[in-house]
């Protein structure tokens, strides 16, 4: 017959060849309050399935924060200024669904209005919700599909980055890009259409995106795809750190 101490190297033998570390970690634990609280053996299961489900998920959300490249201290809570009209819409993008009908989020404001903090706020909250998020400066962005254009593989770029639910573009149009750079940027537009959403930050109203897509045709055309399905936040206020620095002066 199998002593107890075999019983518990076959169990943990088992536990490690079926990847359940928390199962492995809790299961005499929770046996002994089981035993105490003359749980039944389906509850016992239950509880233990319940901590290894748990520790799997905030592992995952780490692993998805990590990956995301979002600054995590801009958070919601830390926002503390939102426009009425635009938190009625930040309520709404919280929980997610936009993501699942590909939608857009066009955030518009002056230098220093919170359009950053704002964008990777709400994509911190939807990591949580485990959704795919990746936040990145548009000028990178351009950069590396640039790279991945000329070493053709430009496809395999734009397949990866369509694993994220949401990408954060910040600040469109701030570094003035040439014509090979704008191309890159459409392609991207173009493939996620419709089928992911996209998160763009820009100091830039649309009338002046000429700027950033060069000819009139392929503006239209970008602004054509993002407006489609979006939801645009304004944030016309004056700059958060300016305003703070003069607050400061008149204490
Ligand atoms: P923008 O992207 O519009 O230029 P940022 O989001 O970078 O502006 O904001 C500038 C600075 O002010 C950042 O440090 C940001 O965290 C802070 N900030 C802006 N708006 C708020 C706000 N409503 N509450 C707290 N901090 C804010
Ligand atoms: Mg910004």
């Amino acid at each position: 017959m199998e002593t107890r101490n075999d019983l518990d190297k076959t169990l943990t033998h088992y536990l490690k060849e079926l990847h359940l570390p928390t199962v492995r970690e809790c299961y005499e634990e929770q046996a002994e309050r089981a035993r105490r609280e003359s749980l039944g053996y389906e509850h016992y299961l239950l509880d233990l399935l319940e901590r290894e489900r748990e520790v799997r998920r905030q592992n995952r959300i780490a692993r998805l924060l990590h990956q995301s490249k979002l600054p995590l201290e801009k958070t919601l809570q830390t926002f503390d200024r939102m426009p009425r009209k635009v938190g009625a819409h930040v309520d709404v993008l919280l929980d997610g669904a936009f993501l699942d009908r590909a939608k857009n989020v066009l955030t518009f404001g002056n230098p220093g209005s919170g359009k950053t903090h704002l964008l990777c706020a709400i994509g911190q909250a939807l990591v949580h919700q485990d959704r795919r998020v990746l936040f990145t400066p548009c000028s990178l962005l351009v950069q590396e599909l640039l790279i991945a254009k000329r070493e053709l593989t430009l496809a395999r770029a734009l397949k990866r980055l369509a694993q994220y639910d949401a990408l954060i573009i910040d600040d469109i149009g701030y570094v003035q890009q040439n014509r090979e750079e704008m191309e890159v940027l459409f392609a991207l537009l173009a493939d996620r259409y419709e089928r992911r959403s996209v998160l763009i930050t820009s100091n830039l109203p649309f009338s002046k995106w000429e700027q950033i897509f060069k000819d009139p045709m392929t503006t239209a055309a970008a602004i054509d795809r993002l407006v489609h399905h979006s939801i645009i936040l304004e944030l016309n206020l004056p700059s958060y750190r300016l305003e703070q620095s003069k607050r400061s002066k008149e204490k």
